[in-house]
């Protein structure tokens, strides 16, 4: 368990999953970058950002940038959206109103699907800090996606809630070791907002053995 000292930013799980580098220049070293995927991606948030404004349409009360924390995994956030869909069984007893209450988070990205599993990451860890602050299991949450209004069903399988907390635990070793990982150059780097401070194409190939060896001990962690 991790105490209030060491959380980190539960929405830095996501660029941790697109890429180790990418989290610690942002998140270890400050560094950040808009381009305009980030601020398209920023505007789809601000609709959503006001903090637990909340309506109800039926069975179905809907809560925004509800807050989050989970001690196991040590990270502290929001989430765009949850949901309360009112239930006959199961579910968790809310103040303020009536009957029982399955909960279930939602993501809004901007763009499409992609072809990794970051955002069913990031969604999975906000339902992990919704199980561990309300004692409940949660089996699924949404992404929704910007550019296609397409919403996306994610079912927290074992395999994903294990990459989370795999995850977690190196994020937490990386900032306490305070390591960037070395850059890589892929074809992700493309669509990287970091580019032009990572520069990934100069540095790869060019590393100092010193560099080469702590990027060796790092894989290890
Ligand atoms: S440019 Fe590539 S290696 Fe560098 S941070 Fe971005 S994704 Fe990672």
């Amino acid at each position: 368990m991790y105490s209030d000292d060491d959380l980190l930013m539960l929405s830095g799980i996501q660029h941790f999953a697109f890429c180790k580098r990418q989290w610690a220049l942002i998140h270890v070293e400050q560094q950040w970058a808009e381009n305009v995927k980030t601020t398209e991606g920023n505007h789809l948030h601000e609709r959503v950002d006001d903090p637990m404004e909340s309506d109800k349409r039926g069975k179905v009360i809907t809560y925004r940038a509800f807050p989050l924390i989970s001690y196991q995994l040590g990270l502290i956030g929001r989430a765009d959206v949850v949901e309360l869909i009112y239930t006959r069984e199961g579910g968790v007893l809310l103040e303020g109103h009536e009957g029982r209450w399955l909960l279930h988070p939602v993501e809004y990205k901007r763009g499409k699907q992609k072809p990794d599993d970051r955002d069913a990451v990031q969604v999975c860890a906000q339902a992990i800090c919704l199980e561990e602050m309300f004692n409940i299991e949660i089996p699924n949450g949404s992404l929704f996606y910007g550019e296609t209004r397409r919403r996306v069903n994610v079912d927290f399988k074992l395999e994903l809630r294990q990459t989370v907390f795999e995850h977690a635990r190196r994020m937490h070793e990386l900032f306490e070791k305070g390591i960037t990982p070395l850059p890589v150059y892929k074809s992700h780097c493309k669509s990287c907002s970091l580019i032009d401070i990572c520069l990934p194409q100069n540095l790869s190939g060019k590393i100092k053995a010193s560099d080469y060896l702590r990027n060796e001990l790092e894989k290890d962690l």
